[in-house]
């Protein structure tokens, strides 16, 4: 069996419950066939040459069967690189927003820069047969930085966020640049088919591309595959974080300090794209309109603090810190606060016993690629006594547990006020009926099968 190299911007320790899903579904697949991660560093190094690489050294540690190989980068290329062009420019304008990208000449300079060096550190750790997995949007252009350097090697990339439609991806002056890049790689994985429609229009209508049968496109003297995995939470993984300690303890203080109220619950990062200001008016909205709620819903929004040296990011929390304050104003009593907001980031261990206590789990993000936490919420609940997704038609998932959620337009403040009221007063045979479906459309579409059939159609013409 050959080697798995994954790359990603940051890396994780698997072993540390904290690294979340994809950490662990990575070292599943990485631990298989012995397997190395590649990744930058948290730590920053002004002697780092850029570019080859100069003084830069490759830390390597061993976690298990996987060796952990991380690079410090120079502060000015991190900048360019992570903030100024990944997060400045790809986030925004893959989460369709044009209005918060940052174009910036000096950035793709950066971001062109640290692909290299990156590639230039790998190169020289690779064996023959190693395949590698290329993970999400900082990471783009390097298959086509390895391949310079002589890379025969199989390599696969997944974009964990959406892609846009064509004319909205126009808008980044090197949109061609990014997407002939993408033909440097065997195949490339998307979340949803959506995204695949839109990779498929961009290729035909500005890289004139052949599609020949269903996922290869032909462009830029270079065939590609292309195709949706939607990826998926470890249910078991996430049962058994259920009844850990502190999971049970956070069930137990929620349904005891809760106990006359009905919980909503939100867990996001604090990030425009998860529609928050929008959820919190629609919540305002159900109170206004269907006064039976007050002294009874109460909204528990944990907002993880998140690229904070951003400015997009700063805005949408005072945004967010201004409304939550006047609905606590307007509406709450002495025993009473419709909204409890938190700006810190809340133990994964504990998430469950969150998700539990909640009647509904709002997962609102006005543009998303997946969005895990709609899956957690329902692998958290009481099969006896589910509580009620509540759900943005724009999140990937929506692609998956459409049919069982409640559908919404986070736009639609008074749409999502309605939604909201008819998850409050479900009967309990009809929320039984959903959650049972919603569970094995999450136990199908898990995270293993997500790794297992991207590095199977990776590998197939190998066989
Ligand atoms: N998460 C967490 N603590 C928090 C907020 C989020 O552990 O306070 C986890 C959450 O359980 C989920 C992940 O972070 O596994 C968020 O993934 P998602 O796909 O929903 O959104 P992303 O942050 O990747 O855009």
């Amino acid at each position: 069996m050959p080697r798995l190299v994954a790359v990603s911007n940051r890396i994780a320790d698997p072993r540390r419950t904290a690294a979340g899903g994809l950490a662990v579904a990575l070292a599943d697949a990485l631990s298989a066939s012995g397997g190395l991660w590649f990744g930058t560093s948290t730590q920053r190094d002004d002697r780092a040459g850029s570019d080859q690489g100069g003084e830069a050294k490759v830390h390597l540690q061993r976690a298990g069967e996987v060796t952990l190989a991380t690079l410090a980068l120079r502060r000015e290329d991190h900048d360019a690189y992570y903030v100024g062009y990944s997060n400045g420019v790809l986030w925004p304008v893959f989460h369709y927003r044009l209005d918060l990208a940052d174009f910036d000449a000096g950035d793709i300079d950066g971001y062109r820069r640290v692909n290299r060096l990156l590639a230039h550190k790998l190169m020289p750790m690779l064996r023959a047969d190693d395949v590698i997995w290329v993970h999400d949007y900082h990471v783009i252009p390097l298959a086509a930085e390895l391949r310079a350097l002589g890379s025969t090697h199989r390599i696969g990339f997944f974009l964990h966020i959406p892609l846009p439609p064509p004319l909205i991806l126009a808008a980044i002056p090197q949109h061609e640049w990014l997407m002939r890049s993408l033909f440097a790689y065997d195949l490339v994985g998307f979340q949803s088919n959506t995204d695949l429609r839109h990779f498929a229009r961009y290729v035909q209508a500005e890289g004139r591309a052949e599609q020949r049968g269903d996922d290869l496109f032909h462009a830029f003297g270079r065939s590609v595959r292309a195709r949706a995995f939607p990826i998926g939470i470890d249910v078991d993984e996430f049962a058994s974080l259920l009844q850990g300690r502190e999971a049970q303890e956070t069930l137990a203080t929620m349904r005891e300090q809760y106990a006359k109220r009905k919980l909503l619950v939100g867990v996001d990062r604090l990030d425009y794209s998860k529609g928050l200001p929008q959820r919190v008016r629609a919540f305002r909205r159900l109170l206004e309109r269907h006064p039976e709620n007050r002294m009874s819903a109460t909204l528990i929004q944990v907002a993880s603090p998140s690229r904070e040296d951003v400015d997009a990011y700063a805005d949408i929390r005072r945004e967010l810190e201004g409304l939550c304050g006047a609905i606590n104003g307007e509406y709450g009593e002495l025993d009473w606060m419709p909204v409890r907001y938190i700006h810190r980031t809340v133990a994964r261990r504990r998430l469950p016993g969150l998700y539990r206590a909640a009647r509904v789990g709002l997962v609102t993000p006005l543009r998303d690629g997946m969005n895990l936490v709609a899956k957690e919420y329902v692998a958290a609940q009481d099969p006896a006594d589910p509580g009620v997704l509540v759900l943005s038609r724009f999140a990937g998932a929506a692609e998956q547990l459409g049919d069982d959620a409640l559908l919404v337009n986070p736009y639609d403040t008074q749409g999502t006020a309605d939604a909201i009221q008819h998850a409050l007063r479900m009967p309990l045979d009809e929320r039984r009926t959903r959650h049972e479906r919603l569970l094995a459309c999450i136990r199908e579409h898990d995270v293993h099968r997500w790794h297992r059939t991207f590095l199977q159609t990776l590998t197939e013409e190998h066989a």
